[in-house]
């Protein structure tokens, strides 16, 4: 089969999904949704999940999407209707839905896969959800944009972006010791350590996003 027959499959058994998982006087604008990411077959996968999975009693349009973390072809996004926020846990195999926004994380596995103690932790990291990245169409495609914090490439990450290249051991630079050691300390504990750290990594060289960082993902 052909890639936009494919594509188009997939954008027709969506939008037959909308017609009895949404309001109708919502349609239109979930289908506009939907279509805005036409040959972006991750977010149709997404969106497709989101109305098969959708709890029995709401009805309800899929608006955004965003992305809250990623590590190793794992990403954990936020995807949104008018009135509610469902924390949503995906690779390239599966989808699950992960409870809402209001109550935070609570599996403690998804928790510490993305490096959080706990659901506190986590939320601090991710208090507002105005603050939330907005996944733009095709951006999971486009080996030019960090798969995680969306810069481009050439760009320094956001720090704490799992994608980031750690300049002292060349390990991923959330999950490697180098921070630990650079700093002498058991854990990170606040702010200064943040700031310490910031400045460590900046003397020592920051590697900037390549797409040779990029985790192995949709490689259809
Ligand atoms: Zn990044
Ligand atoms: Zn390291």
């Amino acid at each position: 089969m052909q890639e936009n027959d494919a594509l188009k499959e997939l954008v027709d058994e969506i939008e037959l999904l909308i017609r009895y998982a949404v309001p109708e006087e919502e349609q239109s604008m979930a289908v506009d949704f939907v279509h805005s990411f036409h040959s972006d077959h991750f977010a149709l996968r997404v969106i497709r999940e989101f109305y098969t999975l959708l709890p029995e009693a709401r009805e309800e349009a899929l608006v955004n999407i965003s992305v809250l973390e990623g590590k190793e072809q794992v990403f954990l996004l936020l995807l949104s209707t008018a009135k509610h926020h469902y924390f949503y846990l995906t690779n390239d195999e599966e989808g699950l839905l992960q409870g809402e926004w209001e109550q935070g994380i609570e599996d403690s596995h998804v928790l510490s896969f993305f490096g959080y103690p706990d659901r506190e932790a986590f939320a601090k990291e991710h208090p507002l959800l105005e603050g939330c990245r907005e996944y733009s169409p095709l951006e999971r495609m486009n080996e030019e944009i960090c798969p995680s914090c969306g810069v481009q490439s050439g760009e320094m990450h956001t720090l704490g972006c799992p994608v980031e290249v750690c300049p002292w051991c060349g390990g991923q630079l959330n999950y490697c010791n180098c921070r630990f050691e650079q700093l002498d300390v058991e854990e990170m504990t606040d702010e200064k350590m943040l700031e310490e750290l910031e400045k460590k990594l900046l003397e020592k060289g920051r590697i900037t996003y390549a797409k040779e960082q990029r985790p192995t993902f949709m490689s259809e």
